[in-house]
């Protein structure tokens, strides 16, 4: 029996492990099984006489004795490799990352290695056996204490067991359904057999292993539903497949946004050579994409450093701009190729698309041409589709918040396409389509008397002092309202049945609705003021031009305020107080009638 001290750095790093890393003892077992399978494909790669039928993993629980066992076929390791592996290499990593750990530094859980085991047991002791010719078993025992034993070892067959006695705290390990719980989330698809309680638990192949040319879309679906527990059929997905310049294989699924889903978001798991290793690496994945579900196998990646490293880390960014570069691809590849599944999904698949582009400069870039915008004649069209349909001035798209308004027919009547905005980004989408094109606005219907609103074959008779009748209206309003924040105007519409409309500057608007300064009690237009834009080819408004100023004087005042009122309601901007005016306005209306 030898006897050895494992530190010369610090003095005992065991109680640093234990009181340091208490948030994820789970993964002990993770890097006790990922070695073992280390050792299994270095046995595979080296041992001409093993059968890979010989290859796997045994996870066996003593409850007698408190011990979680996991029993390998792999490599083995000689006295003199523990010395080396155990003693030096591993125990350097272990400090190395509590090191990192105590400056709280660190991407959550890598790199550990066998020392994790210390974090649920008072004593480990490996049993192994090297494959190579005439090599004797060995044995390690360790206490938590920096000194460890080395004795004969008993096993007769290639591989190493390794047995965690578990301590006061972690006796809950084990239970079986600890165990199997930990199996199932790290372990599926570790690529050598997992048996437990006699049953291998991994027999799953990583779908994004196999080549894309060989998988159907029936398996991507199954795949996906096996794995992510999903009832419904995933929307898309893009395989991943690179090995330049850098390593990644993957599967990107979008999944139907529903409450549902949003509920399990957080599902693209990351992987290192088939270890799971964490979900949704913020570091890795741009925002947008953080609620697809999938997985992604990264080998080479360097895991086990600081979060504000992999922020920075030129690989990792690389890696970050080749998934934004081949989603937009993949979408544009559909979008051209088979256009009538493209409009099939992309409602439920813009909300990913449209953040993706106000977010990710590069994206839109890829992506500009491929958004989708629905028409009120229920089209999707490309903003180039829509463009060229236009009538009027160059580049103007025209779009609406409400689908019943009285200036959609007007627009549409003339050839032009009207969209249908109702989402929350649109606001903000037609801002970045504005600022990436000069020559390009989005306009809402109702922001301006288009050009084929006004009818102009109304010709005005002038009176003996000079004056019209939309001068004399103009002065009507005007002196009615008394507000110097709205510009009267009057003109001929087509649109015989509306009396007013109110035109409120589009950027003005735009900029108030993204900022929300609109509180409820004021509404936003008698804050920065508006046109309103009287028709004089309406009935009720050639009354008021008729009716007698000294007479009717009453009845002037209510209607104009009334009229006035009646285009703001339009405008969908009314606080509670001025309801309660325009009901009160109503009534006396009414009365009038009478
Ligand atoms: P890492 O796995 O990152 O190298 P570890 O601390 O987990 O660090 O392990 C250190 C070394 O111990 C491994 O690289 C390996 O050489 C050896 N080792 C650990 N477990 C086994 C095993 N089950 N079979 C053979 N060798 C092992």
């Amino acid at each position: 029996m030898a006897k050895g001290k494992l530190s010369i750095h610090t003095e005992n790093i065991f109680p640093i492990i234990k009181k340091w890393l208490y948030s994820e003892h789970d993964i002990f077992l993770r890097e006790i099984i990922a070695n073992a399978i280390d050792a299994l494909s270095k046995r595979e790669a080296m041992d001409k006489k093993v059968g890979k039928k010989e290859l796997k993993v045994k996870i066996e629980i003593d409850k007698d004795n408190k011990c979680i066992k996991v029993i390998d076929t792999g490599i083995g390791m000689t006295a003199d490799e523990i010395k080396r592996y155990i003693n030096q290499i591993a125990f350097s990593g272990a400090e190395d990352f509590v090191e990192k750990y105590k400056n709280k530094d660190i991407i959550g859980h890598f790199g550990l290695g066998f020392y994790s085991s210390f974090m649920v047991s008072d004593k480990v002791t490996i049993d192994s056996l090297s494959y190579q010719e005439g090599a004797e078993a060995a044995a390690w025992e360790c206490e938590g204490e920096t000194e460890y034993k080395m004795i004969k070892g008993s096993r007769t067959t290639v591989g190493t067991t390794v047995s965690i006695y578990l301590n006061n705290d972690s006796k809950d390990y084990i239970e079986s359904y600890k165990i199997k719980d930990i199996l199932d989330k790290y372990c599926t698809f570790m690529p050598y057999p997992i048996e437990f309680e006699d049953k291998v638990i991994n027999q799953k192949e990583p779908l994004w292993e196999k080549d894309p040319k060989e998988v159907k879309e029936k398996e991507y679906k199954e795949f996906y539903k096996e794995y992510f527990h999903d009832w419904q059929e995933p929307l898309f997905w893009i395989h991943l497949n690179i090995d330049y310049p850098f390593n990644l294989k993957g599967i990107l699924y979008f999944p139907k946004l529903d409450i549902h889903a949003m509920r399990n978001t957080g599902m693209v798991k990351l992987f290192c050579n088939r270890v799971f290793v964490a979900d949704n690496v913020k570091e890795l994945l741009p925002e947008f994409l953080l609620l697809l579900k999938g997985g992604i196998d990264i080998p080479d990646i360097p895991l086990n450093v600081s979060r504000s490293f992999l922020q920075h880390d030129k690989e990792v960014q690389k890696i970050t701009g080749y998934i934004i570069k081949k989603i937009g691809d993949e979408l544009k590849r559909l979008f051209n190729d088979d256009r009538k599944k493209y409009e099939k999904i992309w409602e439920d698949i813009q909300k990913y698309v449209k953040y993706g582009v106000l977010t990710q400069e590069k994206f839109f870039e890829n992506c500009k041409e491929i958004i989708l915008f629905q028409t009120t004649d229920k089209k999707w069209l490309s903003l180039s589709e829509l463009i060229a349909e236009q009538t009027e001035e160059k580049k103007k798209v025209h779009y609406t918040t409400d689908a019943n308004s009285p200036y959609i027919e007007i627009l549409t009547k003339e050839g032009n396409k009207v969209v249908l905005a109702d989402e929350l980004l649109d606001n903000h989408l037609y801002q970045k389509y504005e600022m990436a094109d000069n020559n390009l606005s989005f306009t809402r219907v109702d922001a301006q008397v288009a050009e084929s609103m006004v009818d102009k074959d109304t010709v005005e008779e002038i009176d003996d002092k000079g004056k019209g009748a939309s001068d004399k209206l103009k002065e009507l309003f005007e002196k009615q309202l008394d507000d110097k924040k709205i510009t009267v105007k009057v003109q001929a519409l087509k649109m015989k049945d509306i009396p007013a409309m109110i035109v409120f500057d589009e950027q003005m608007r735009r900029f108030m609705e993204m900022n929300s300064m609109m509180n409820q009690e004021e509404d936003k237009m008698s804050i920065t003021g508006y046109e309103l834009v009287i028709n004089s080819n309406n009935e009720l408004i050639k009354k008021l031009g008729n009716m007698n100023a000294k007479t009717d004087k009453d009845k002037i005042s209510l209607l104009c305020r009334y009229i006035n009122d009646l285009a703001l309601i339009k405008q969908n901007n009314y606080s509670p107080k001025k309801l309660q005016e325009f009901v009160k306005m109503s009534s006396e209306i009414l009365e009038m009638i009478n």
